[in-house]
Order: structure tokens, then C-alpha cells, then sequence
């Protein structure tokens, strides 16, 4: 069985032992293994801070832009070859392995334009100068370095393509060299991208890592001036931020955790109205598109009490089209979650929900799928609950099921609607479907404390919004709370965490030198 490499030092390494098997979750077939047994992680975090940060920091910001637009290029011309990948080992049905794989690369072409608008710099200088003696011959300037470490990502298994390059395209850009470290049970593809990265030479030795398998001492090897991103379940962030060598260097962790999103439909939003049909047609796409594994995906769907049974019966009829089985079936719409545990893992999250929910549609573990072993494959149903007291319900608002299934909740009027979704206790994302403009600002301004990001959808956006749980990288990914507390993308401000502020208080002489290498701060907000 094929080991996948680890890419450390400049050189690929097979760890040792027998490794985690990757899995086909349509068939059950052990596609390949992972192992970081035996492998230097001290040395590859070393080997990254010195070659790598080296050879990137005597790059502008513009020759690195210039990279990741090579970078995005080599993955393009991979494409197929990845969507191949994404069926195999995730299950993936062509318009879910592009959501992974067409993102990936957008993003780093993104940041590839973008970039280059910081010239040739090498710092960036924020604010006004600052005077701090009568004569003026004592003033203070605040700069923004890279950081000289290296960058961290330790990924989640959902986002094996966009995962990484969505971390990656701010980090190069940065100037700060990257060692990812997928999820084990879809490495397979983060490996191949970085393989292909790697054998076409656009970048300098140490500015790309990859640790395919367990994190093992990965984050006792984490120093001072490193970075963590995190991506994962909200346990696995506490463990991480909470990890005895993360507090002791004060190592800085970005985590982007889990979250039960909700959208919310407005008052005036009766069967019939566009934002009506347009919430129902979100919701049953958050639901399916890659079976429901997506972090930003609805978890709850609000609905004014009177509307309650229209919306349920919009929902289900639109559920009972989709057909769910073997993608490589052409009249598949929702394959597979990716492994027999994150099964497990749906249908215990699904029973728990069932203590207080009523089942609309689906949630029976023997529902029929097209062209798979149940015995061998990872199904999950599409499932639709109900909830019609959300003030008694606990498990709606906590239990994260990553996988097809959401929640449909009554609610009575603008305040209960925000009281309820605050009740995520901080998510990534909301969406509001309403045609009143009262009640839009008013359900925003009431739940922007503990949300990342807000959709408003109105009959003037229509379908041009760009979804629910699309991340773009011109806007912000991460929310407060549960979900993190981190904070990826927002255009160039993404490179804010990739970079230490410093000030130094000296003669202006000085400061005038220093500023001489920078680009000013304000172009990351343009
Ligand atoms: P997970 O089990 O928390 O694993 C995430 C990553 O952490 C994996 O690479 C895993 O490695 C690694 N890991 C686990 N324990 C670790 C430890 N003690 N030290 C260092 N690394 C460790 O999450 P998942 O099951 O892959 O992903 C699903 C979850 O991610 C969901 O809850 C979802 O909401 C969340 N998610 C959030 C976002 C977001 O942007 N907010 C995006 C996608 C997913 P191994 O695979 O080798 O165990």
C-alpha cells in the first residue's frame, strides 16, 4: 500500500510504521496511508525558519505575488487529476470537489493579484508618526515585520484543497514559509497539490512543508516567533491553544472551530416570495453540498411560527429530489461523509437532536442509496428536524452534526429570532432572507456579536448573492465564540496575522531609513 511521503528538509521522507489507512468512503477501499513516524519535526520547523523564511524575506511583496499566481497555475493545470483524488478519497461529486478544489485555486490567484499592490516592500509602516519630545528629535514609528517563524496550519479533513491554500496565499505572500498538516483521512490530496508545487520549483527550499499523518511533537516544537492556524473541531482548539509549550512561548494560534450557523427568514417572507423560495433552495444546497461537511453550513433554519409547516414542506419536497449514493453515478446529487467514524459520529449527533426534535425528513440510518454497500460506504441521509419550543431545547443550539442535516425552528417576532441565534454561542456565518428593511437591520445589528459574517438577502440581491457558506476571499472567515475566535481572509488584511507590530522610538533620521523598505499599512484596508 502506497505511504504518502512527508515533504521536511527539502526532501521527501516515508514515515515509519504501518500508518493510518485513508479510506474510499463509497466503497471502503484503503486507498493509501500516512505516517509521521520517525520524521524530524523539530528539524523541518528549523529547516523552515532558516532556508525558508530566509530565501522568502529577500522576495518584495510583489515577487511573492508573482509566485502564487505560478503556484495557482500549477494546481489549475492539476485539476482533473484532483477532482480524481476528491472522488476516491472524500467522495466527492464533481460540483463538491470543485466547492474544494476550484476555491483553492481562486484563492491563491486572489492573493496573487492583490498582493501586488504592495510593490516592493518588505515591512509595512502603520499609522502617523507619533512625537514624543518638544524639539521633534525623539518620535515614535509602529511597523509591521513578518513574522520569522514559520506558519502552522494543522487543517481539517472537509477542506483538504482550499484548506491550505487559503492559509498559504497570505502566509507566502507574507514572506513566512508554510508546513501544513492535513487531516490525516483526506491528506492524500493536500499531499498531491504540494507535491506538485514542490516538482515545479517555484519555490525556494523550506518555504513549503508537508506532515502527513499525526501531529506527534508538532506543537512542543512550535516557537516564538511561529504561527498556528488551526482548523478543526472546538475541542482540538482548546487542546491546541491550551497546549503547555503554546502558553509558555506565547506561540500565537488563529482557530477557526465549528459552529451551528443559522439563516433566518423574515416576517414578510410568506410561500410564494422570492426570498422565500430563495431561503428553502439555500438550505437544501447547505444541506447536500458536500453532505452537509462544510464548517459555515445551516445548522438551523428560523422561521416565523406561522410559516413553520410551509417552510417544512418546501424543505422535505426539495430534499426527496435529491438522489444519494455512489458519485460516479450521474444522477448522484450528495455522496458520502468521509469516513465510517464522522457516520458514526452524524448518527449519534442525530439521535441526540431526536431527544427534542421531531424528524420532517430523513434520519433513518436504512434509507436507500444508489450503487453502495451500506455494510462498506459512510452514508448519512438527508435529515430535516423540527423544533417548535427553541427556549427549552438545548441540544439544537450545542450539538454541531457535520454531515446532511439541520434544524427547522419556530420563532415569534425580531427578538426571539435574535435570542435564538445567539444561543450558537458564536458562529461563522448567518444568512436572513426578509424584503423589510426594518427587519434585516435590525436581526443584523442584534446578532453581529457573535457572528463572523452576515448574509442579507432581499428581493434587489436575488440569486446573486454568493451563498450562505461560501467563504470569498475578499471578505472575513471566523467568528467569535465557539467558532474560534479566528480570523482568515478579509482580503489583504489576512496578512495582519502573518505579520508583528513593533514600534520604535528613536530619531526621525531612523524612522525616515526604515521607512524607506516599507509600503504603508492602509493598503491591506484598500
Ligand atoms: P479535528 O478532529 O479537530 O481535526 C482537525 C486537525 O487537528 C486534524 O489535522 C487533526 O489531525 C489535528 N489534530 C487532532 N488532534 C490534535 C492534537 N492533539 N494536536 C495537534 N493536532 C491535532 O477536526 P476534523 O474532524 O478534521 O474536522 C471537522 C471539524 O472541523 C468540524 O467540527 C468543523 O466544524 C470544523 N471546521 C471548521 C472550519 C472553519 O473554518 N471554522 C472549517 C472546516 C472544518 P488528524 O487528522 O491526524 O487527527
Amino acid at each position: 500500500m502506497t505511504k504518502l511521503a512527508n515533504y521536511v528538509c527539502g526532501e521527501w521522507v516515508e514515515g515509519c510504521g504501518p500508518g493510518d489507512p485513508l479510506v474510499d468512503p463509497v466503497t471502503g477501499e484503503e486507498l493509501a496511508r500516512a505516517s509521521t513516524e520517525g520524521v524530524d519535526i523539530p528539524a523541518a520547523l528549523a529547516f523552515a525558519r532558516s532556508r525558508g523564511h530566509v530565501a522568502l524575506s529577500e522576495l518584495s511583496y510583489a515577487q511573492r505575488a508573482e509566485l502564487l499566481g505560478k503556484i495557482a497555475d500549477t494546481l489549475a493545470a492539476n485539476r482533473a487529476e484532483y477532482f480524481r483524488i476528491s472522488l476516491l478519497n472524500s467522495g466527492a461529486t464533481d460540483p463538491d470537489a470543485s466547492f474544494d478544489v476550484d476555491g483553492a485555486v481562486y484563492t491563491m490567484k486572489y492573493f496573487a493579484k492583490a498582493g501586488r499592490a504592495l510593490g516592493d516592500a518588505r515591512m509595512l509602516r502603520e499609522g502617523a508618526r507619533a512625537p514624543l519630545s518638544k524639539t521633534g528629535a525623539f518620535q515614535a514609528d509602529h511597523f509591521l515585520q513578518p513574522v520569522a517563524g514559520a506558519a502552522i496550519f494543522i487543517n481539517a479533513f472537509n477542506f483538504p484543497a482550499w484548506g491550505w491554500c487559503e492559509k498559504a496565499a497570505p502566509a507566502l505572500l507574507s514572506g513566512v514559509p508554510v508546513v501544513v498538516k492535513p487531516a490525516t483521512s483526506t491528506a492524500w490530496l493536500t499531499q498531491k497539490m504540494v507535491s506538485d508545487v514542490v516538482a515545479a520549483g517555484i519555490l525556494p527550499p523550506g518555504a513549503i512543508s508537508i506532515l502527513c499523518g499525526s501531529a506527534r511533537e508538532l506543537l512542543d516544537a512550535a516557537g516564538e516567533e511561529d504561527v498556528i492556524s488551526f482548523t478543526g473541531s472546538a475541542q482540538n482548539a482548546a487542546r491546541i491553544r491550551g497546549h503547555q509549550n503554546v502558553l509558555r512561548r506565547s506561540v500565537r494560534v488563529n482557530a477557526e472551530a465549528d459552529s451551528i450557523n443559522s439563516t433566518i427568514l423574515g416576517p414578510d417572507a410568506a410561500p410564494g416570495t422570492p426570498v422565500f423560495d430563495l431561503l428553502v433552495k439555500e438550505v437544501v444546497r447547505e444541506m447536500t453540498l458536500k453532505a452537509g461537511q462544510k464548517c459555515t453550513a445551516i445548522r438551523r433554519v428560523l422561521v416565523p411560527r406561522v410559516q413553520f409547516r410551509a417552510a417544512a414542506d418546501a424543505i422535505a419536497a426539495k430534499l426527496a429530489e435529491i438522489k444519494v449514493g455512489n458519485p460516479r453515478n450521474q444522477e448522484v446529487k450528495m455522496g458520502p461523509v468521509v469516513t465510517k467514524s464522522q457516520q458514526a459520529s452524524c448518527f449519534a449527533g442525530i439521535a441526540e437532536l431526536r431527544k427534542e426534535c421531531a424528524v420532517i425528513f430523513g434520519g433513518n440510518p436504512d434509507f436507500a442509496r444508489l450503487d453502495a454497500d451500506p455494510g462498506k460506504s459512510c452514508f448519512v441521509p438527508p435529515t430535516l428536524l423540527a423544533c417548535e419550543n427553541a427556549a427549552a431545547a438545548s441540544a439544537v443550539h450545542d450539538v454541531e452534526v457535520f454531515g446532511p442535516a439541520a434544524t427547522l425552528i419556530a420563532y415569534d417576532g425580531v427578538a426571539d429570532a435574535v435570542e435564538i441565534a445567539r444561543r450558537g454561542l458564536g458562529s461563522l456565518v448567518a444568512s436572513v432572507f426578509s424584503a423589510d428593511a426594518d427587519f434585516l437591520r435590525a436581526l443584523t445589528l442584534g446578532i453581529s456579536g457573535l457572528h463572523g459574517r452576515i448574509v442579507a438577502v432581499d428581493p434587489s440581491v436575488g440569486a446573486q448573492h454568493t451563498g450562505h457558506g461560501n467563504v470569498v476571499p475578499s471578505c472575513l472567515h471566523g467568528g467569535p465564540g465557539r467558532a474560534g475566535g479566528g480570523e482568515e481572509l478579509a482580503a489583504l488584511r489576512a496578512l495582519l496575522f502573518y505579520h508583528r507590530r513593533f514600534v520604535v522610538q528613536g530619531p526621525p533620521s531612523l524612522l525616515d531609513s526604515m521607512a524607506e523598505r516599507c509600503a504603508d499599512s492602509q493598503l491591506l484596508y484598500a
